[in-house]
């Protein structure tokens, strides 16, 4: 989508304006992008790809995940209408393209990109041969465990728990305001991307998922990478727990399926998981890859 098309068809449906410090942040829905506070000036970008986070302070601006170049641009013009400054941290959750091929855009406002070591190792050779490969942008600056910082008045930390979704994904804790980005830890309610070969480890996401469950408390807020509707891309600890539910569920349903002498062929034929009728698939085939990604991990 070009940004004229995006122009000519941007109808606001709802409108609200939320007053912080001396400037107002616009929450806009329109039909073609999302761009939403949740709490203290941090909120959520929903496009293209995975959701974006951002915090918009007069003593620093934050932006997690870059989407593409094209819908970051549009995001840029968002946060320009925000504030003048430069983006402080930009942030990438893992190498997903949909994460971190936008940073070729952002780059040019941002003074560093900070990324997990892993999530810079995977980009460099898992994504290759796609057009938006060309001109990739890494992180300056990579952690192993952890990561922190303090921005004016909220504190930033990042953490890697080990290989889940991909082999170098974080989340990101906005510690004072206490909303938090799952990155892709979190499709909530879909179907998960799933590949081994990004070193995915489904036992690793179930561990992964535990020790947030069990860092942290009640009123944290959690963006989430993906959902089906821009509503469902922000929840609470009960996504984080059906997440975690369903991603145990496929393991011991494989299991329990190869123990039953069944063939991969015939386990593949599944249509859901028992309790898990519901999860929506956002691309064909999407429970048979997370089926696949099981029977590899199980052998
Ligand atoms: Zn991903």
């Amino acid at each position: 989508m070009n940004r004229k098309n995006f122009l000519k068809s941007s109808i606001l449906i709802g409108t609200g304006l939320f007053f912080q410090g001396n400037r107002f942040i616009s929450l806009m829905k329109d039909n073609k992008f999302t761009f939403q506070e949740l709490r203290n000036g941090i909120g959520f970008y929903v496009n293209k790809g995975g959701t974006i986070g951002w915090m918009i302070h007069n003593d620093g601006i934050v932006v997690i995940d870059s989407q593409f170049p094209d819908t970051a641009e549009i995001f840029e013009d968002q946060l320009k209408k925000e504030s003048s400054g430069k983006i402080n941290i930009l942030f990438n959750t893992h190498h997903h393209r949909d994460h971190t091929a936008g940073n070729t855009y952002l780059v040019k406002f941002a003074k560093e990109i900070v990324a997990n070591k892993n999530c810079v190792r995977l980009q460099k050779t898992r994504n290759v041969g796609n057009d938006l490969d060309k001109n990739k942008v890494y992180a300056n600056k990579t952690f192993d465990k952890d990561w922190s910082l303090n921005l004016g008045k909220e504190r930033l930390f990042a953490y890697h728990f080990g290989p889940a979704h991909t082999g170098g994904d974080s989340i990101f804790h906005f510690v004072n305001s206490n909303v938090v980005h799952m990155g892709d830890l979190v499709f909530n309610r879909i179907y998960p991307w799933v590949n081994k070969e990004d070193e995915a480890s489904l036992k690793g996401w179930v561990d992964y998922l535990d020790n947030a469950i069990n860092y942290f408390d009640n009123d944290a807020v959690f963006i989430f990478g993906h959902s089906y509707t821009p509503e469902k891309v922000h929840g609470n600890k009960t996504d984080l727990k059906f997440m975690r539910n369903y991603i145990e569920a496929l393991l011991n349903y494989v299991t329990k399926e190869k123990k039953d002498g069944k063939t991969e062929e015939q386990i593949l034929k599944t249509e859901y998981i028992p309790k898990f009728e519901n999860m929506k698939a956002l691309w064909k085939g999407a429970l048979q890859a997370n089926i696949k990604a099981a029977l590899i991990e199980l052998k």
